[in-house]
């Protein structure tokens, strides 16, 4: 068995637009610090899968495939901030593509780990509608294939990027094969993720959203890792986990006042890892979402393979200020009173 396999977005600088934050040198920036620290070419890099039909409709509605798929031609941005280059249908694919092999291999015990530099991002992605960068909703279409593929009955879905992974939400909101945790800044983009927002008819009590105040730093993310994250998934008992890695929450992020550092991000990933091989065989797959600031975005993602691999890792970058009020305490108090813990 490996220890870790990776996919890179072959081909991904082709979904580019001068200017935007969601750029090339995001991925490029983490492949080359996997490549200083002599990780990135020790370890084998999957080629995309085959989307099969029944999996990616389950995710997204083909009318919106299709729109899409054909708008590329023609090159107009989907909203204000997710635009589309003709090259743009086949990477979204190939990311979504390239989360299925990274999760499926991972899933099957051929790699023990897994993270996938999936490129355009995909947590915003709903089942109708591109959003804050994202077209297809990698995550969801690896854990989808994982339930009707590969015969998981559950699947916990952890979203630590800054902001709130509301595409995922919305996906499974009435499922009860994924429980969904998101962290996230609040009040940001895109303003959906409160604690009262734990899903609905069959998904009811599997969507736990922890909305932290701007400048709650490393303790908070911590806390809300070893008080209500570790405890719900020793609930849940998924037979996998998948970590929606986003790097934005650091505190050098343009669009970030989480104040999360590169020690903080090999940490949370440290207590999954230990949690994933005490209940479930070790399965824990990273795919790539968000991370603007290119020195924080590739340190924490080395970090985070790091913590994957049971390495120690380093924080060139140092902690942000800590806050001193506690907001975040009454976030985190009011979460366990709803979860019961
Ligand atoms: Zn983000």
């Amino acid at each position: 068995m490996e220890d870790i396999v990776f996919f890179y977005p072959s081909g991904h600088q082709a979904h580019n637009q001068p200017g935007h934050p969601e750029r090339p040198d995001r991925v490029e920036a983490i492949r080359e610090e996997l490549e200083n620290a002599g990780l990135w070419q020790a370890y084998p890099h999957l080629a995309p899968e085959t989307i099969p039909d029944e999996v990616l409709h389950a995710i997204h509605e083909p009318g919106y495939l299709e729109m899409i798929k054909s708008s590329g031609a023609h090159s107009q941005p989907l909203d204000m901030d997710t635009y589309l280059t003709p090259q743009t249908w086949q990477l979204a694919y190939n990311a979504a593509g390239g989360a299925i092999a990274v999760a499926g291999a991972v899933w099957r015990r051929e790699a023990k780990r897994g993270f996938a530099l999936t490129r355009p991002p995909g947590h915003h992605a709903t089942p109708n509608r591109a959003m804050g960068f994202c077209l297809i909703n990698n995550i969801a279409v690896a854990a989808e294939y994982l339930l009707q593929k590969e015969n998981a009955k559950h699947l916990t879905i952890i979203d630590i990027d800054l902001h709130h992974g509301n595409g995922t939400q919305d996906i499974f909101w009435q499922r009860g094969d994924v429980s969904f945790f998101s962290t996230h800044q609040s009040p940001l983009y895109p303003g959906t993720g409160a604690l009262q927002e734990t899903g609905e008819g069959a998904g009811e009590g599997f969507t736990v959203n922890l909305p932290l105040p701007p400048y709650s730093g490393d303790k908070a993310m911590k806390a809300a890792h070893m008080t209500i994250i570790l405890p719900l998934l020793d609930r849940f008992q998924p037979d996998m986990i998948l970590v929606s890695a986003g790097f934005d929450a650091h505190w050098r992020d343009p669009l970030s006042q989480l104040l999360v550092s590169t020690n903080c991000y090999g940490q949370l990933i440290t207590g999954l890892v230990n949690w994933a091989d005490r209940h479930c065989q070790g399965r824990i797959a990273l795919i790539l979402e968000g991370g603007y600031d290119l020195e924080a975005g590739s340190y924490s993602a080395l970090a985070a393979v790091q913590a994957l691999l049971e390495q120690t890792w380093q924080d060139p970058l140092g902690s942000g200020i800590e806050s001193e009020e506690q907001v975040w305490q009454t976030t985190l108090d009011q979460a366990r009173q709803i979860w019961g813990l």
